[in-house]
């Protein structure tokens, strides 16, 4: 689809600059907002750098005074984006005048997938919620809902208003100079720190963190130390999944549900195919130090870096090596954006016509998507198939963009294990149409790690949480790693002696990888836990963790009904999180005789209550 800009650039004068929000969960709506953003600098219309919403503090909401974009994703059932909740909470308060964001001038373009119910949820109830409190709307009677299923919405470019469109914009190969300028050598006026120069083969890199061994972005990195690293699933089982510890301070508290994000770094081999592929690049032990470039658009360089994705390199002095190994992602699966760089700096012929047809807006991104997307061809191995291209070091940050941090479920509770942090990780293996078969970045760098070695950690909260009565009993559903966070939830339940808990456990073989059976053993034992285990593939039916729901229509119809159980599931969102939802509405259905929209109303309100909670992920 074609996203029509609700902009009008009547609706702007100079002073005003278009501010673009976005917020993301894979980085697709990224993607769109920074190709809007280029648009309208095309079009010379005065725009602000796109700043994700975790970058922005919610009470500034109604002191933004230009015309403001907002591009959401929905995630999962119609959940908001971890990156917007603070923003969320703010403006769900119920406390808050009816006219609090009168100055506010707004549109919100919508990503969603259309086989949820909840289609763009997240972008519809911003959007509702800030008519209610007073922010108007630039173009009314129109939404902008897009739809990630549909062939044409994997590509979403910005087209004006023929009558909007200011004259004369630029051609749409122009290069705009970049956000930040690298000088070579330390700069002594800058109060940078410079990272210690390593050039070893080693990897991880992260030593190159200097005195704080953190990342230096300054959002509460913690330091970590990785201490166990054990398979949980059976030697010659195809999937590999470990139970992995790693040390950290001894006070730190978290919540059951509480999330950990790790950031890796890229292998030495794809750093030095990278110089490889760009020889023009001054010597990998080069120092380097990146600062702010002022542009006309923004008017301050300041503004510019600081919204820029690759802000947090701004005055820190490290070697190109450096830069290349712990800060820039060589190995995303590139998107449309990145196409856009490379056309930008091609200039072999055929190099151009290549890239101008992958960028043609009538082929809807089935180019894109076929050759990268689907086969989930790394940007390194798209690089050399475009060995003419050679990426300006000025532009490396906004070209490659940052490593991306990689969020995993805390699976134990910090009482149960003080000073530590238990996760359940699968090793990410797999093949494609593609000879190479793919490996995911940061479990391969795990694996890499000796134990002893420094994993930095940041603590985030999740979505789900326990409920405070320990009367109320739980049901959790968690097939594979998705029992991580549920593990949590039953420590801590024990502790609080909690024993009404119901698990449905989801493996495909008892004996191959049936994790953490030894703890729902002691659980049980201990008459704190109802334990049901569906291993699909131990019969000659497949048996999922929906059909036991469904053989417990009676027990689980009296707890959600009777004593207001509260439903937690979690694991892979494929067809998983849907088909159990689809199991608890029969049992609403079968034996409360509840109407299929009875059942699905009842659930709705579980929702809003908090009593049916989901963490998924892709
Ligand atoms: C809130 C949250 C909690 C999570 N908790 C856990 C957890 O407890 N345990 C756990 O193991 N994971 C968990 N994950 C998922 C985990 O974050 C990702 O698997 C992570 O990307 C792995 O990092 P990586 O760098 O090794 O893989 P990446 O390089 O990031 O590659 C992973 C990506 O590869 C793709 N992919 C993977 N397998 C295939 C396939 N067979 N075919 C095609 N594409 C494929 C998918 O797009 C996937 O997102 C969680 C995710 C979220 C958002």
């Amino acid at each position: 689809m074609v996203l029509t800009l609700p902009v009008d650039h009547q609706d702007t004068d100079e002073s005003d600059p278009i501010q673009i929000f976005y917020a993301t969960e894979t980085g697709t709506s990224q993607d769109i907002a920074f190709s809007v953003y280029r648009h309208l600098r095309l079009h010379h219309l005065p725009s602000v750098t796109p700043l994700s919403f975790s970058e922005f503090d919610p009470v500034s909401l109604p002191l933004l005074s230009g015309p403001v974009l907002f591009i959401v994703s929905t995630t999962g059932n119609g959940e908001p984006t971890r990156d917007i909740r603070s923003l969320w909470s703010m403006l769900m308060r119920k406390d808050l005048p009816e006219d609090v964001l009168d100055e506010v001038r707004f549109s919100v373009f919508g990503l969603g997938d259309s086989g949820y119910e909840r289609f763009n949820w997240a972008g519809k109830i911003l959007r509702r919620r800030l008519l209610a409190l007073g922010a108007e709307e630039l173009i009314r009677d129109k939404e902008w809902w897009g739809d990630e299923r549909s062939s044409g919405g994997r590509i979403l470019t910005p087209e004006f208003y023929p009558s909007s469109l200011p004259p004369d914009p630029l051609p749409p190969t122009h290069l705009f100079p970049p956000t930040m300028r690298a000088s070579l050598g330390p700069l002594s006026d800058l109060s940078s720190r410079t990272q210690s120069i390593d050039l070893s083969n080693d990897w991880p890199g992260r030593d190159a963190y200097g005195q704080t061994n953190l990342p230096d972005d300054g959002e509460g990195w913690m330091p970590g130390k990785l201490v166990r690293f054990d398979r949980m699933t059976d030697e010659d089982w195809p999937q590999d999944v470990r139970q992995v510890e790693i040390d950290t301070e001894p006070g730190l508290i978290y919540s059951p549900g509480s999330i950990v994000q790790l950031v890796p770094s890229n292998p030495p081999s794809s750093v030095d195919r990278f110089l490889a592929l760009q020889p023009h690049l001054p010597s990998p032990s080069t120092l380097l130090t990146y600062q702010a470039e002022p542009t006309p658009n923004s008017g301050s360089a300041d503004l510019q870096s600081v919204n820029s994705p690759s802000s947090h390199l701004k005055d820190l002095t490290f070697t190109l090596y450096a830069l290349l190994r712990d800060h820039l992602d060589l190995t995303a699966v590139p998107r449309r954006s990145f196409f856009l760089w490379l056309r930008l700096f091609a200039t072999d012929p055929r190099e151009v016509e290549r890239l101008d047809e992958f960028l043609d807006v009538n082929e809807g991104g089935d180019d894109i998507y076929d050759y990268s997307t689907k086969p989930r061809r790394m940007l390194l191995e798209v690089l050399s198939d475009f060995k003419g291209i050679k990426i300006p070091l000025d532009y490396l940050p906004e070209v490659l963009g940052r490593i991306r941090r990689r969020e995993f479920s805390i699976a134990g509770s910090s009482t149960t294990h003080p000073g530590k942090i238990q996760l359940c990780i699968a090793m990410v293996n797999y093949k494609t149409s593609l000879k190479v078969p793919r490996a995911g970045l940061l479990t391969s760098w795990l694996r890499s790690l000796p134990l002893g070695s420094s994993c930095p950690i940041r603590v985030v909260s999740g979505t789900m949480t326990v409920p405070q009565n320990p009367k109320v009993p739980i049901i959790l559903v968690g097939p594979g790693t998705g029992v991580a966070p549920l593990r949590a939830f039953l420590e801590h339940r024990l502790l609080e002696k909690a024993y009404d808990n119901t698990l449905y456990f989801g493996c495909r073989s008892l004996s191959k990888d049936y994790l953490y059976e030894s703890d729902w053993m002691r659980m049980e034992k201990a008459g704190g836990l109802r334990l049901r285990v569906a291993a699909s593939r131990d019969q000659e039916d497949k048996i999922y963790v929906q059909h036991l729901i469904k053989q417990d229509a009676h027990i689980l119809y009296t707890k959600l009904t009777e004593e207001n159980a509260h439903v937690y599931i979690s694991g892979s969102s494929n067809a998983m999180p849907r088909a159990v939802r689809a199991a608890l509405l029969f049992c609403l259905m079968e034996i409360g005789k509840m109407t299929e929209d009875e059942g699905k109303r009842y659930m709705e309100q579980m929702e809003e209550e908090g009593r049916l909670c989901e963490e998924c992920w892709s």
